[in-house]
């Protein structure tokens, strides 16, 4: 990188931009010469915005080929476009909208690719031997966070072969509107996590007795098992005191791990892995490096048979009508557009519209407003066709491309797409962010070399170099891949895994609190 002959390096994406970025860490002073010929009216900070021509006001500001705002007054060749030079333009209205649905898929199958998992009763294959607690009720998170101390200290020893004991804590269950409408999302989520193919189909479930959610909502049978036998709760008469309710939980926690630790793990063609992608803490930059790196990734996973899920509602909002082009069926696009609109109702509801999203990080990263965020966050998801579109916390019923629909906060994001099935995460960030997951690897991908550099032990693939020109977004996609088939067999963890960060999960509640 840096000053040469002709120029300091700047990113245009599409040929009818009319802005490029600035690629020097630091960014440039006024009167910089850019390798396109043009000299810096003002100082510049890494990953901003520079006007590649005149605009007079109201003109359109172009990036990714579409219109991310308009000029609030007039911008001279070589200005710094900041936020306050922009006006948003407003979302695409979602009755007017059109789709196309597309016939087949457009890609090559991608052959000869596999991954070491654990195959489970129900169909599903994990990436990790969990040993999963869920609970149906805060009360009794106290107890959930002391028991897992002592199965890690007393018993997990024992069985080398189970990798973890995660309590699947959370703050619903009693005190809110158990039977309203949209109560379904923090149930069906709660559900769904215990199916999560990472816990073996072995869950066992801590309930406290008197609480509006009852256990026995989150088993699901599996073929010849009792089920209702892993359920344990803590006002059940034959305890005795504190100590009896933990020699109950330790001798049923004993029992699954001693099936939990007789898995192994076999060949497995990548049709059997799930994938979620997801973006936090963004800036310029994503949307160049790591997010089409991670597009290129989802292609080859979807070309060899897989599953990848994108997300992050607010973040597709405004590219929408890039999306419906892509859909298998109208069905599909139906489906798309139900989700928008619900989120849409659920802002207003709140008083806010979705420029609510951008942070003061993402705006200090140069990203100005939701519409360029948005279409740098969308590029996550690759060129394949829309399968499917699932609701917040539904479990996955196909494999390809999904969208999965969420919030884009990022634990409540990772907590969904950990209810819908994803085994593996994938997390980009251009700010940085120490997030992991408890139940499932989070391989995080850095949009930006300075910060992969400083955050070396915390991030497991620069995608920055895309950026200086040392790679492209083929190699760095490739190499992604290759990392998520590594992490999923086991072969290596993840920076967050070995660090051993895990977030909580977080439920997204729509319904009243009582
Ligand atoms: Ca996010």
């Amino acid at each position: 990188m840096g000053h040469s002959a002709t120029g300091y390096r700047t990113i245009r994406i599409n040929e009818r931009d009319n802005v490029a970025i600035i690629v020097e860490a630091g960014g440039l002073k006024s009167g910089a010469l850019l390798d396109n010929g043009i000299q810096l009216f003002d100082d510049v900070p890494q990953g901003h915005k520079v006007a590649l021509e005149d605009l007079t006001e109201d003109a359109p500001i172009i990036r990714y080929g579409e219109v991310i705002g308009y000029a609030e007054s007039d911008i001279v060749r070589g200005q710094w476009i900041h936020e306050g030079l922009v006006r948003m333009p407003d979302s695409p209205p979602l009755d007017q909208l059109s789709f196309m649905p597309r016939p087949a898929p457009a890609l090559v199958p991608l052959e000869g690719y596999s991954f070491e998992g654990y195959r489970n009763p129900d169909g599903t294959v994990g990436t990790r031997n969990i040993l999963g607690i869920s609970t149906s009720v805060q009360c009794v998170a106290g107890m959930g966070n002391l028991v897992v101390k002592r199965i890690k200290e007393k018993l997990l020893p024992k069985y080398p072969n189970v990798d973890d004991v995660v309590v699947l804590n959370h703050s619903y269950g009693c005190g809110v509107a158990i039977n309203a409408p949209a109560a379904i999302i923090p149930i069906r989520t709660l559900k769904n996590l215990t199916r999560n193919p990472n816990l073996g189909n072995e869950v066992m479930v801590l309930g406290l007795g008197c609480e509006k959610l009852e256990p026995k909502q989150l088993i699901t049978p599996v073929a010849d098992s009792n089920k209702h036998k892993d359920i344990l709760e803590l006002q059940d008469e034959r305890f005795q005191g504190f100590a009896g309710m933990v020699d109950g939980i330790m001798a049923m926690a004993q029992q699954k791990l001693e099936r939990l630790n007789q898995r192994k793990r076999e060949t497995c063609p990548v049709a059997d892995l799930v994938v979620g992608m997801q973006c936090g803490g963004s800036d310029a930059f994503s949307g160049v490096t790591a997010n089409p790196a991670v597009g290129f990734a989802t292609d080859l996973i979807v070309r060899a048979g897989g599953t990848v899920l994108f997300s992050e509602v607010t973040e597709v909002r405004d590219g929408v009508q890039k999306l419906l082009h892509r859909v298998a069926s109208e069905d599909v696009g139906r489906a798309l557009i139900r989700e928008m609109k619900w989120y849409d109702r659920y802002l207003e509801l709140g008083g806010v519209d979705r420029s609510a999203n951008t942070t003061p990080g993402n705006k200090a990263g140069g990203l100005n407003n939701i519409v360029e965020k948005s279409l740098g966050s969308i590029i996550k998801s690759g060129t394949s066709t829309i399968v499917d579109v699932l609701a917040p916390g539904e479990r996955v019923r196909r494999k390809g491309l999904i969208f999965a629909a969420t919030p884009a906060s990022d634990f409540i994001c990772g907590t969904l797409q950990l209810a819908s099935g994803i085994s593996l995460q994938v997390f980009t960030t251009g700010r940085g962010t120490p997030y992991g997951l408890a139940m499932a690897p989070v391989v995080k991908v850095s949009s930006r070399s300075d910060l992969s550099q400083r955050w070396f032990d915390l991030i497991d693939l620069d995608a920055g170099n895309i950026a200086s020109g040392q790679a492209t977004i083929e190699e760095t996609g490739w190499e992604l891949f290759r990392l998520i088939l590594d992490v999923a067999s086991g072969r290596k963890q993840s920076a967050a895994e070995t660090l051993g960060l895990q977030n909580d999960l977080v439920l997204f509640n729509p319904a009243p609190i009582t």
